[in-house]
């Protein structure tokens, strides 16, 4: 059996965000691009995560704690992030869990194209 993207949109990992981690294909909104972020730390892919960031906020490393559990995604809000956009907003929340308890990461990223591709710029924890 298929397994189930990460992401929450009720797809098979290698038809969902699969194939952009992989870098077979690109996201095609800011909210594609945030789901394949999620889906790079629930997987523990943070190559990903530093090639989706964009250049001028991008870090030096990411360290994804392997105690934590993400559990599920909630897409609050989009802005704008669409096809025919140059930036776009997306609001979430983050369901995790760690070994002191059950967390909601709630953020407002924001997100911007580079040549072509959608990239996280930064964000704002709500
Ligand atoms: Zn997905």
């Amino acid at each position: 059996m298929a397994r189930r993207c990460p992401c929450g949109r009720g797809e098979a990992y290698d038809e969902c965000c699969g194939p952009v981690l992989a870098g077979e294909r690109t996201a095609a909104t800011a909210e594609a691009l945030m789901r394949s972020r999620y889906t790079a730390f629930a997987v523990g892919d943070s190559a990903y995560l530093l090639r989706s960031w964009h250049p001028r906020t991008r870090p030096d490393s990411i360290d994804i704690d392997p105690d934590t559990r993400w559990r599920f995604l909630e897409i609050l809000r989009t802005e704008r992030g669409g096809p025919f956009d140059g930036d776009g907003v997306v609001e979430f929340a983050a369901h995790h869990r760690d070994p002191d308890g059950s967390h909601v990461l709630r953020e407002v990223s924001r997100f911007e194209r580079v040549d072509g591709a959608w990239h996280y710029l930064d964000g704002a924890v709500g």
